[in-house]
């Protein structure tokens, strides 16, 4: 299978003041097409500092990340900004959903913002909102829909414009435990039909329908279940 996105060596150090932070320590991996990779480790071990590097949300301070075999950090914002648009799809902790737009608009503008013609994008976004079981919700905004609700437009709207990789940090962090199975079940059905998927999670169903399960400790991937 063709790897889509790999870490070579990656480090990142946040500096504040004076203070030196190494969030990331030399990180090296290679997520092959259709894997499920979970991410745990406990709070500060860098997590989310991997996913936005893997995300183009984010450069390190050294190392390379590759997307497709293609070195991402010396790309010019503007191949970024495509890459980012129409191949990688982000699910955020705290969903991140435009709080003026309905449910209907926040994946339409993912659409349009990849420069597809308003007619398929009402087609398109009307049958992701289905797919991800919330087209009854087409017209409701943000704030009136329950948390499983909102990811669930987040995760269409990642969705979009077809990526290759969806990259996910904590997606059930917010959700009770009922509403987290029901996510991970979305999932868990997405990667079936092809779709390749990394994620930080602490969810156990989550990692019990991952391919692969990766441990990041201090900066590092320590270990795999
Ligand atoms: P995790 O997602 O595993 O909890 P993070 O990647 O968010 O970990 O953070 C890793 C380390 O980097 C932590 O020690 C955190 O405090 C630090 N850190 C994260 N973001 C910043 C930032 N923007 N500025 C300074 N330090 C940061
Ligand atoms: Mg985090």
């Amino acid at each position: 299978m063709e790897t889509i996105v790999e870490a070579r060596e990656l480090r990142r150090t946040y500096r504040l003041d004076k203070v030196e932070v190494e969030a990331l320590r030399g990180v090296n991996l290679a997520v092959a097409e259709g894997e499920f990779v979970a991410i745990v480790g406990a709070s500060g071990s860098g997590k989310s500092t991997l996913l936005h590097i893997l995300g183009l949300m984010d450069t390190p301070t050294s190392g390379e990340a590759l997307f497709r075999g293609r070195g991402v950090t010396r790309m010019s914002d503007g191949e970024r900004t495509k890459l980012r648009l129409r191949d990688i799809g982000f699910v955020f902790q705290t969903f991140n959903l435009l709080p003026t737009l309905t449910a209907f608009g926040n994946v339409e503008i993912a659409l349009r913002l990849a420069g597809v013609s308003r007619s398929v994008r009402k087609e398109k976004a009307k049958e992701l909102l289905e797919k991800v079981g919330v087209g009854h919700r087409l017209n409701h905004l943000p704030r009136e829909l329950s948390g499983g609700e909102r990811q669930r437009v987040a995760i269409a709207r990642a969705l979009a414009n077809s990526p290759k990789l969806v990259l996910a940090d904590e997606p059930t962090g917010n959700l009770d435990s009922a509403a987290g199975m029901a996510i991970a079940g979305l999932f868990h059905l997405l990667n079936k039909e092809k779709q390749t998927i990394m994620l930080v999670t602490h969810n156990r169903e989550m990692t019990q329908q991952a391919t692969r399960t990766l441990i990041m400790r201090d900066g590092q991937i320590t270990d795999a279940l």
